[in-house]
C-alpha cells in the first residue's frame, strides 16, 4: 500500500506514527512545505510571556525521527496537484524549483489551515506579522525586544494570550476585535467581563465593537477603525483560520468554508482520500452537526483514526466537545461544548445556569471562587457545554464535563454523579455536582414545578 501523506505538523506526524506502527508494510511519502514538523504554537505565547525558556522544547518530533520509523520524508516540498482519478499529485522541490509526479494508493490530507487575512487597506505593511507556526514564531521572537507597543487584531482565545504574554513582559499593549467583547466565541458575557477587567486593570487597551479599516506607516504603525485610531511599532494578525483545502476544491465535498468532509473513519468524499485536523470539519457531539473547530487536540485524535483506518474502516471517531482552556494573568478560564451565545446563534433550544461557589469549604485556610456555567437542553436535560474561571485551576473540571457531553448525561446525571470529597479538595458535592443541582432547580422553575 502506497502512502501520500501531504503536510506534517500535527495531524499529519500522528496520521504517519500510526500507519507505520500499525501497517508496518505500508509505503509511507510524506510531503511538507516547510522545514519543520510538530511546532506547538501553543508554545508562541508562552515563549513570549516568559513561561518558556527553549523553544526548541515545542517540538515534539522531527524529520529524523520519522526517517527512522521508515517514512520517506520530503521537507521543503509542496504538493501543488492532485488528481483522485488518476491517483496522481503533483509536487515541487521548493529547494530547487523542480517539480515531478508521484502516484498514491491512499492520499492523507493533512494541510491544515492559514490565518485569515482580512482585506484591510495596508494589510501588508512590514510591520503586520501573523502567528501561526514556526517561522512566524521566530519573527515574533526576534522583534519582541525592540517593539515597545504592541497591538493585536484579532480577540479570540490566541490574541488574548498574545496580548497577556505582551502585557506581562512590559509592552504596551491594544487589543482590538470586531465583536463588542473579548473570545466572544468561547465564553459568554459573564466570563467575558472578568477577563476584560482583567486587561484593563493590567494596562491593556481594549478596542470592541470596531473593525480596522487602514493600517499605514513605517515605523510607527497607523491604525485606523471604525471607532477610532492607535499607533503602534508592530501588529499581530489573529483574526480566525481558514482550511488549507485549495487543492481539492471541487474534487472533495467541503463545508461553506473550505473544511473537507469526512466520515467516521476520517474519509473524504473520496474512500481512498483521508483526512484529518484543521483542514477538515469536526463532528460536534453538542449538536450532532459539523463545525469549523480548528485544535490540535482533534488534529492529533483525528490523525490517530486515519492511521488506524487507513487499509479499511476499523475505528470510528467519537466527535468532539472541542473542549480549550487557556490561563491569562492569575485566573484559569476553560470551556467545553457550546456556549449559551452559540446555542442561541443556531437557533439550539438551550438554557443556561451561572453560578459561583468557593471550590472547597470556609473553614479551610484558603478557599477560591469558581464561576462556572451549564448550558443544558431544558426539553431532554441533556449537558450541551459548560465553562469554569478561577485563580484555583479548575481546568480538569471542563474535563469532565466534555466526558459528560459525549456520553449524553443529563443535569440529572451530574447532580448526583459519584465525585470525591475531602475538605482539602472539595465539599461533599464537588462544585460541578452543585452547579448540576443548580441547572435543576432552574429547569424546575422554567417548568413551574420542583426539583427532579
Ligand atoms: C498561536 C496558536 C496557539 C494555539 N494553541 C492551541 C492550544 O492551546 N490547544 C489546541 O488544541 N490547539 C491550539 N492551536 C491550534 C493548533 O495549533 C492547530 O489546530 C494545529 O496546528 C492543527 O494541526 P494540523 O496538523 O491539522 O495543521 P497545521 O498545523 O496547519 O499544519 C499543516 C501542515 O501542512 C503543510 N502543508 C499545507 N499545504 C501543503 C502542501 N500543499 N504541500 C505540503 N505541505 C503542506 C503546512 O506547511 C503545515 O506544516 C493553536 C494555534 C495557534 C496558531
Amino acid at each position: 500500500m502506497k502512502v501520500a501523506v501531504i503536510g506534517c505538523t500535527h495531524a499529519g506526524t500522528f496520521a504517519i506514527k500510526t500507519i507505520l506502527a500499525e501497517h508496518p508494510d505500508a509505503e509511507v511519502t510524506v510531503y511538507e512545505k516547510n522545514d519543520n514538523i510538530s511546532f506547538l504554537s501553543c508554545g508562541i505565547a508562552l515563549y513570549l510571556g516568559g513561561h518558556v525558556k527553549d523553544p526548541q522544547g515545542l517540538f515534539y518530533s522531527s524529520p529524523d525521527e520519522l526517517k527512522k520509523l521508515g517514512a520517506s520524508v520530503k521537507m521543503n516540498h509542496e504538493v501543488t496537484n492532485v488528481d483522485p482519478a488518476s491517483k496522481t499529485i503533483e509536487v515541487t522541490d521548493l529547494k530547487n524549483d523542480q517539480s515531478f509526479e508521484d502516484t498514491y494508493d491512499k492520499l492523507v490530507v493533512t494541510t491544515g489551515s492559514w490565518p485569515v487575512i482580512p482585506p484591510i487597506k495596508g494589510v501588508d505593511n512590514k510591520n503586520v506579522y501573523l502567528c501561526k507556526n514556526w517561522n512566524h514564531a521566530k519573527e515574533l521572537f526576534e522583534t519582541a525586544p525592540e517593539k515597545k507597543r504592541i497591538t493585536i487584531v484579532g480577540a479570540g482565545y490566541i490574541g488574548a494570550e498574545l496580548a497577556e504574554a505582551y502585557n506581562t513582559k512590559g509592552h504596551e499593549v491594544t487589543l482590538l476585535d470586531g465583536a463588542d467583547r473579548i473570545m466572544s466565541k468561547y465564553f459568554d458575557k459573564e466570563f467575558t467581563d472578568v477577563v476584560e477587567k482583567d486587561f484593563t486593570d493590567h494596562g491593556v487597551t481594549l478596542g470592541l465593537d470596531q473593525q480596522v479599516t487602514e493600517i499605514s506607516g513605517d515605523d510607527t504603525v497607523t491604525i485606523k477603525t471604525t471607532k477610532g485610531t492607535y499607533e503602534t511599532d508592530l501588529v499581530v494578525l489573529c483574526v480566525g483560520f481558514r482550511p488549507n483545502t485549495g487543492l481539492f476544491k471541487g474534487k472533495l465535498a467541503m463545508t461553506d468554508n473550505g473544511a473537507l468532509i469526512t466520515n467516521e473513519y476520517m474519509q473524504t468524499s473520496d474512500p481512498d482520500i483521508y483526512g484529518a485536523g484543521d483542514s477538515v470539519a469536526v463532528h460536534y457531539n453538542p449538536t450532532h452537526g459539523l463545525a469549523y473547530i480548528p485544535l490540535a487536540t482533534n488534529a492529533v485524535r483525528q490523525g490517530i483514526l486515519v492511521g488506524k483506518n487507513i487499509e479499511k474502516p476499523t475505528v470510528k471517531y467519537m466527535g468532539t466537545q472541542s473542549s480549550s482552556g487557556l490561563k491569562l494573568y492569575d485566573k484559569t478560564i476553560v470551556s467545553t461544548g457550546l456556549t449559551m451565545a452559540a446555542a442561541k446563534a443556531q437557533n439550539i433550544n438551550a438554557s443556561e445556569v451561572i453560578i459561583t461557589d468557593n471550590y472547597r469549604p470556609e473553614f479551610m485556610p484558603t478557599t477560591e471562587p469558581v464561576l462556572m456555567s451549564l448550558v443544558y437542553d431544558p426539553e431532554t436535560r441533556r449537558i450541551l457545554g459548560g465553562s469554569l474561571l478561577s485563580t484555583y485551576d479548575v481546568s480538569q473540571s471542563a474535563n469532565t464535563l466534555s466526558v459528560c457531553i459525549q456520553n449524553e448525561n443529563t443535569i440529572d446525571d451530574l447532580a448526583m454523579v459519584d465525585m470525591l470529597f475531602q475538605p482539602q479538595f472539595d465539599r461533599p458535592f464537588n462544585y460541578l455536582n452543585i452547579l448540576a443541582q443548580a441547572a435543576q432547580e432552574q429547569a424546575a422553575k422554567l417548568a413551574g414545578t420542583t426539583s427532579k
